[in-house]
């Protein structure tokens, strides 16, 4: 029996986890899990799955819980708050496999202590490691920590090279034999609109992705591509490969996640049905594989596979995001705390749209730190990041 820790356990990853780990009851039990301040959605998580320790990141959402679970005669089930509790759930003893999934930066601390204390990390906050990726990548090294990359295209690209027989990443020599990854993209709901139309799109239609079912600031992220930009960096860190060997192209059925090419002229591609439950029970059950419950998808029905380049004058976040990567040190720290708060705004109807850019572009230009050291300086990096940006979604309004 493997225990398991999910953390982000309420959000659309989380949940696609806990049905795969109904499906296997006889395999993985879910020891711990952690989520932000979704109290209804933690009791369900309880009664159903019965973990022994959780935890919420508000302490009065956590209060709230700890009642719930008292009326509900589930008093044994401990309930910790605040990021430290999140972290503990996360490095809990009688966890093997965390399941990273918290949205954003605060995915960070419990990604970082995971890492160190040596878990097999199924990683979908790529978040963490935009901010803070050679740190991320050091410390797994160092605790021992095994990686499997749950976003469909790097776990896509880890199928794909031959050295999958070794459970998790890091690996050294990674890009052995390879001359280019490439990662498709949907162009999500805004590829056919004219760029010019792009001011007044609203939340709800943002987050109308059209191939996949996802939380809403990823959501606005496919919208905008600046999801692909954080893909690049997370597939740098990851299989150690350079910017420009790491290629984007829009595929819009989003049946094929990602290619890896050989120097050989080799192409390997993965194909899979767009159900983010096929990545996550690669990683769980790796190296065998498990019943996912998806379908097979049907290539006569599909009938084509289309491939684009992006229009960068409609995407300009992804050009943002090369940049940064690019530049080195922390700017894809600063990228990241200013897309996490242009994003906000954008949903809580303060900023446009197609200004999501401006405010990234504009954090870039003032800010250049060094690369985080340690966990502090990514957080101090990462609030420097989001004040810069939100004195310029501020301008933006006046
Ligand atoms: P959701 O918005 O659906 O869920 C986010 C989860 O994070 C919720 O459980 C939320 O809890 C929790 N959370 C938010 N803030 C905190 C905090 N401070 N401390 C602890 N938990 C917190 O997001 P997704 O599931 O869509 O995405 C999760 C991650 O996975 C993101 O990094 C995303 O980029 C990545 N990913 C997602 C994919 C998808 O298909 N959804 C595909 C590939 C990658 P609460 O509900 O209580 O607020």
């Amino acid at each position: 029996m493997i225990g398991v820790a999910v953390l982000g356990v309420t959000g659309s990853i989380g949940r696609s986890t806990l049905d795969l780990l109904a499906r296997h009851p006889e395999r993985y039990r879910l020891e711990t899990a952690a989520a932000g301040r979704d109290v209804g959605g933690m009791l369900e998580v309880c009664r159903r799955f019965r973990p022994r320790r959780v935890a919420l990141a508000e302490p009065e959402a956590a209060r709230r819980l700890r009642d719930g679970l008292g009326e509900a005669g589930l008093h044994r089930i401990e309930v910790l708050s605040g990021s430290e509790g999140v972290v503990d759930v996360g490095r809990d003893e009688r966890v093997e496999t965390v399941v990273a999934a918290i949205v954003g930066a605060a995915g960070l601390a419990s990604a970082l202590a995971a890492a160190a204390a040596g878990k097999r990390i199924l990683l979908a906050n790529k978040e963490a490691l935009v901010v803070a990726g050679a740190l991320f990548t050091r410390t797994a090294e160092a605790g021992d920590a095994r990686i499997l990359p749950v976003d469909s295209e790097h776990n896509a690209v880890y199928q794909c090279l031959s050295r999958n027989d070794e459970d998790g990443l890091p690996w050294r020599d990674t890009a052995d034999g390879v001359r280019q990854l490439i990662l498709t993209a949907s162009g999500g709901p805004f590829r056919d609109r004219d760029p010019a139309s792009l001011a007044a799109v609203t939340p709800e239609e943002a987050c109308a992705h059209p191939n996949w079912s996802m939380g809403r600031k990823i959501s606005v992220d496919s919208a905008s591509m600046m999801n692909k930009g954080l893909e690049v960096i997370e597939a740098h860190h990851l299989f150690g490969m350079e910017p420009e060997r790491i290629r984007v192209v829009i595929h819009r059925q989003s049946l094929m996640h990602a290619l890896v090419c050989y120097r050989d002229g080799s192409m390997l591609a993965h194909m899979g049905a767009p159900d983010m439950r096929v990545p996550i029970a690669h990683a769980l059950g790796h190296p065998h594989r498990i019943d996912s419950g998806v379908d097979l998808v049907d290539l006569a029905a599909a009938g084509r596979l289309d491939f684009e380049a992006p229009d960068p004058r409609r995407y300009p976040c992804l050009e943002l995001a090369y940049r940064a990567l690019e530049a080195g040190g922390g700017a894809c720290a600063v990228l990241n705390a200013a897309n996490e708060v242009a994003v906000d705004a954008f949903l809580q109807g303060r900023l446009r749209f197609d200004r999501i850019a401006a405010v990234v572009d504009g954090a870039l230009e003032k800010l250049a730190p060094p690369a985080p050291e340690s966990l502090e300086a990514a957080l101090e990096i990462d609030a420097a990041g989001r004040w810069v940006a939100a004195d310029i979604v501020q301008q933006s309004i006046c």
